[in-house]
């Protein structure tokens, strides 16, 4: 069944239990070892390097490398690099990068299909000798008509029954560069009535008169499924996981390897893709987004790439509990951003530190607590872990609450501050508005005027113990940071943006995925911070300071809000 025509998901809740979870791949790998078939595991990432990797990248990596370590065997990432077109250094080290940030390591096994040009070419001749592959001059609309359909057989090439020696003889000119591209290619010679289109004498090598990053020997390069499956059998590979789209492709995989006197025949395993919703995940698009600058680059905050979400300040442990939670399986399905989301609010729930932000600055002045003096208040950095200390924030005279927390005619529940109405600022004190001033031309309320009472501090309470139902964050004025805080909303606008062929998945983009602020008022304790620590600023969700961030003007993002938002709107409306 096509992804496209699912779109639910079922939560299954985290499993605490130490033991790794359970799945089909798993179950063949014990049946494996059970019967001698193999005594040690040995996988593979493989990707293609021409583009940045994406949260779908993040499940195949968890899934190869992850399988790997839980059987103490060993996964190797590999090159995919058969395609010089489109392939680029760049994306080579961003994608190392991302793959150990996480979490994860090939030691000395990173590999390129190219490191076996060599071998493959050899692995080609052998196949012509034993009349299993031959040069076929077709161009590119003759194959697709001689291909046939899924309904009709193709029909056998007019180039099938030529020579062994022609072929060997072509196929040695075709790698000096005595033809153009295109103009030839080599093809397995397997069965053109096959019902699988892809036994149809597929192409595996091609003219293509380019330079290769890694090495400059070659004009004809390997195709990809006769690369794959061979690669995998060069390195040992004993489990060769992949996504579905690639099951129709197995029977050539092993065919490859049943005609070559390969070291070993490793087993092609297929499981299903993450597909999220709200974001597209194909290499091809992400792309697009960026060099038609519907984004900022591939590390964009609302990119669903590996570094995007980085920068967003997901954590490689939020990342790893996602895929632990989707499971493995063949059935596929569109997975909600949320499942995503509540694994970084958990794991930053537990460990990121808390501190106070103002992101839409109200001035309160306190008319009855002295000028030019501010008192230092030693709070928790986390409400349940002692261990992490303490830190220093300060009261004074002038402060910044967010705007949302005044009401100037608030509704009877409404818990926070208003005319005459007392509220507890968090740490601090209960302090009471007497006063809104405003400006005179515009009616834009400027600022507050309001008293504290100083028996209140530190949440004790008011001198005749009434009732203080709201408690509001704030942040000091004079030792302030002003920086600016950008907040991010869904990339697209439908759920499955590329979901009607018809329909430019662009046309969905959301034009208010992204929010700037640019006086946002922070606690000083903020200044000191690298793009590695992660935040709960109180009660406005998790944070991390941006790469564009510089002690004159902090930036920070925001990973995610404290409670999904998101699903709550949706139900509300
Ligand atoms: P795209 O189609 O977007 O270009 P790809 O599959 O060609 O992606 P590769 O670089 O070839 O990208 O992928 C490397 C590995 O990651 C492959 O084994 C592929 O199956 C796997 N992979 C790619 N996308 C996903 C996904 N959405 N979910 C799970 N695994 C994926
Ligand atoms: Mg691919």
């Amino acid at each position: 069944m096509s992804a496209k025509n699912k779109n639910t998901k079922t939560f299954t809740p985290a499993t605490s239990s130490p033991e790794s979870p359970r799945n089909f791949i798993r179950n063949i790998i014990d049946q494996d070892l059970n019967s001698g078939k193999h005594t040690t595991v040995h996988t593979r990432f493989p990707p293609e390097p021409n583009g940045y990797l994406h949260i779908g990248h993040a499940k195949s990596i968890c899934l190869n490398f992850g399988t790997a370590k839980d059987y103490q065997g060993l996964c190797n990432l590999r090159f995919d690099d058969t395609n010089p077109a489109k392939e680029d250094i760049e994306y080579m080290e961003a994608i190392m990068e991302d793959v150990k940030w996480l979490g994860f390591d090939w030691e000395d096994r990173l590999f390129h299909a190219s490191d076996y040009f060599d071998k493959l070419y050899e692995y080609a001749v052998q196949l012509i000798r034993d009349g299993k592959a031959y040069v076929c001059d077709l161009n590119q609309d003759e194959l697709r008509e001689y291909r046939g359909t899924l309904q009709e057989p193709g029909k056998d090439s007019p180039y099938r029954t030529r020579s062994v020696e022609e072929n060997l003889e072509l196929f040695e000119r075709m790698r000096k560069g005595e033809f153009p591209d295109g103009a030839k290619v080599l093809r397995a010679k397997i069965d053109m009535s096959s019902p699988n289109i892809n036994m149809r004498d597929p192409a595996i090598y091609r003219i293509k008169h380019m330079v290769h990053p890694k090495t400059d020997k070659w004009c004809i390069y390997p195709m990809y499924d006769y690369t794959h499956c061979i690669s995998d059998a060069l390195e040992g590979i004993t489990h060769s996981l992949c996504t579905l789209e690639f099951e129709d492709h197995r029977p050539l995989y092993d065919w490859c390897l049943d005609q070559l006197p390969v070291p070993c025949h490793p087993q092609q395993i297929e499981f299903s893709r993450l597909f999220l919703k709200y974001t597209v995940t194909s290499k091809r698009k992400l792309n697009e987004l960026v060099t038609q600058c519907y984004v900022a680059g591939w590390d964009d905050p609302r990119m669903p790439t590996i570094c995007g979400l980085r920068r967003r300040g997901y954590t490689p442990e939020s990342m790893r509990l996602f895929v632990e939670r989707l499971g493995i399986s063949k059935s596929e399905s569109y997975t909600d951003m949320t499942l995503l989301e509540d694994c970084l609010r958990e794991d930053l729930d537990a460990r990121a530190q808390r501190a106070f932000a103002v992101l839409r600055p109200l001035k309160v002045v306190i008319t009855n607590y002295a000028e030019n003096q501010t008192e230092a208040l030693q709070v928790h950095n986390h409400p349940k872990i002692q261990e992490m200390g303490t830190r220093t924030i300060y009261f004074g005279r002038e402060l910044f609450i967010d705007r949302d927390d005044f009401m100037e005619n608030p509704p009877e529940n409404f818990f926070r501050l208003g005319p005459g109405q007392e509220v507890r600022l968090r740490f601090a004190y209960v302090i009471r508005c007497d006063e809104v001033l405003k400006d005179p031309n515009t009616g834009e309320i400027q600022e507050l005027r309001c008293v504290y009472y100083p028996e209140t501090l530190g949440g004790k309470p008011t001198s005749d113990g009434r009732k203080i139902k709201g408690i509001i964050h704030w942040v000091e004025a004079s030792k302030a940071l002003t920086a600016e805080v950008r907040l991010y909303d869904r990339l697209f606008n439908v759920e499955i943006p590329d979901g009607d062929k018809d329909v430019d998945y662009k046309t969905h983009l959301n034009p208010d995925s992204i929010e700037i602020l640019g006086n946002c008022k922070l606690e000083p304790s903020l200044e000191q911070t690298s793009v590695n620590n992660r935040y709960q600023f109180e009660r406005l969700g998790y944070f991390c300071p941006d790469k564009d961030s510089t002690p004159q003007k902090p930036v920070f993002n925001r990973a995610v809000t404290l409670r999904d938002t998101w699903a709550k709107l949706q139900k509300d409306s």
